[in-house]
């Protein structure tokens, strides 16, 4: 396979809309599905003699994802314009940043199926504003200039990512910050989160990358996977028969599954950035950015605390795949008699085990769960309490995610009580062995693992409500252990 020759490398380029209300240098609302061009003003039309302001909230979202992301903030960036002529972009140019960014450096960690985390580095984060909309429809193209000046941060990846699903872990983890942060709603579909993947490949062996392509209009994560990998194979086999990959853009097309040329990168626009004259440099203080707030816990962070207490990554990917699980997760152990590793191991397992299987059910809503983490973290003192059995606490979980009833209640309704009552058990153990007289001999004898015969029989008068623990002890002491 002369694919097993080569070494893909990869960075990507990803565009992510900031949630502000209103748009980037303009008031006007950002509201995603409303009548084409209603939501435009003379700045975002570019009418003469309008002049941009900045927002000042895109400031902190993208100090925000900066912080989160771990980069250096720049207490002086700048605005560019990259020139450029598109029906969607009224003014005839972009307004972004270009040489001096408001973010440097930084990582995206990936979860690791042992615990660990792996970063990838990022080149930087800048803030520019977003384009309209061209919809072309059978009689005639149309612009909607709705989006034109929604803001965005651009965050540009090294080229570290070395196959399609390292790229695919990589985009899944930087969308879950970004959502966690509450600054983007990581809709890949609707394109509020979009993605550019550059891609080569090298000899195996070889310090010194290819010739890279840029793909676009990718927008799940399927099909960013199918992208990349065809695009790989594209340029191996291109490599293998003696030709050499160009500098190009490249669209993928879905239907077919394979990138094809949109334009060479001779054909490609010369920007002519230079710093926008309309707007001042960005100036940012160490108070601000000091005073820009993150959540108690990242997704990252949140996995290996997890992964450290010994909860199985998988359980722990599923837990921070969502941040109200992540909160949910800890008000429950906050709301245990004691933090243990067994009391975080069965919060793990409620989580992603009966609260899971709920929510698949519909019989749970996580926008609006029914019970509290203090009525959940009741269930786990009545088991190990001994009031009810793990079986029995499945049961009652169910219920309670279905209905926001009391644990206690529900277990008094559904009868799911254990018997711990020393009298009525030694009842029980004694008539237990006054039926089974050869065991009890042979148990005697030595044959210590009779011991689950007679819990086993014990507990089928019981109908499965005896409390084991107590039964392992009555049934040692009569037979006496
Ligand atoms: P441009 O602005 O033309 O897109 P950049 O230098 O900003 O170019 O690079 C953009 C992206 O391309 C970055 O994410 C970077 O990691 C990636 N990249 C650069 N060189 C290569 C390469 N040889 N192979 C794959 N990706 C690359
Ligand atoms: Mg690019
Ligand atoms: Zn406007």
């Amino acid at each position: 396979m002369p694919v097993a020759d080569f070494e893909p490398v990869i960075g990507l380029e990803v565009h992510a809309q900031l949630l502000t209300e209103s748009k980037i240098f303009c008031g006007c609302s950002t509201a995603f599905g409303a009548p084409p061009n209603t939501q435009v003003c003379p700045v975002c039309l570019a009418l003469p003699g309008s002049l941009p302001a900045l927002n000042r909230k895109v400031v902190e979202m993208a100090i925000k994802a900066g912080k989160a992301l771990g980069c250096k903030i720049a207490e002086r960036s700048v605005f560019a314009r990259k020139n450029y002529f598109y029906p969607d972009l009224p003014k005839g140019y972009q307004i972004s940043q270009y040489e001096l960014p408001i973010c440097l450096g930084g990582t995206v960690h990936v979860a690791q199926p042992d615990g660990s985390l792996r970063g990838f580095g990022l080149t930087r984060i800048h803030i520019e504003e977003d384009a309209g909309k061209n919809i072309h429809g059978d009689a005639a193209s149309e612009v909607d200039l709705n989006r034109a000046g929604t803001p965005l941060i651009e965050i540009v990846g090294e080229p570290e990512l070395r196959s399609a699903d390292e790229a695919t872990e990589y985009l899944k983890s930087l969308r879950l910050t970004l959502v966690y942060l509450g600054i983007n709603d990581g809709n890949l579909e609707e394109g509020s989160f979009r993605c550019d993947a550059n891609v080569s490949v090298r000899r195996k062996g070889t310090e010194k990358f290819g010739t890279r392509v840029e793909l676009k209009n990718i927008n799940s994560y399927r099909f960013i996977r199918q992208a990349i990998e065809f695009e790989i194979e594209r340029q191996v086999e291109l490599i293998e028969s003696g030709g050499t990959v160009r500098l190009e853009t490249r669209l993928f097309d879905h239907e077919k599954g394979v990138t094809r040329s949109m334009r060479s990168k001779e054909e490609a626009n010369d920007y002519r950035y230079f710093p926008e004259p309309d707007l001042p440099p960005l100036l940012v203080s160490k108070e601000w950015i000091d005073s820009v707030q993150l959540p108690a816990r990242l997704p990252n962070q949140a996995f290996s605390e997890l992964a450290a207490s010994g909860i199985p990554a998988t359980d722990a990917r599923t837990i921070i795949a969502d941040a109200r699980l992540v909160t949910l997760y800890f008000d429950v152990l906050a709301a245990l008699p004691a933090i243990t590793d067994e009391g975080r191991k069965w919060t793990a397992n409620t989580l992603c085990g009966e609260l899971s299987r709920a929510l698949n059910d519909g019989t749970a809503d996580l926008a609006a769960l029914k019970c509290t983490p203090a009525q959940i973290a009741r269930v786990f003192a009545l088991q190990t309490g001994g009031t009810i059995s793990s079986t029995a606490g499945r049961t009652v979980l169910a219920e309670l995610f279905a209905t926001g009833s009391e644990p206690d209640a529900i277990v008094t309704a559904k009868g799911l009580a254990q018997v711990s009552d020393t009298g009525a058990l030694e009842a029980i153990v004694d008539a237990v062995l006054a039926k089974s007289p050869g065991e009890v001999e042979k148990y005697k004898a030595g044959k210590k693992n009779l011991l689950g015969f007679f819990v086993g029989a014990a507990m089928k008068e019981l109908k499965g409500k005896g409390n084991p623990g107590e039964l392992n002890k009555i049934f040692k002491s009569k037979l006496g252990d």
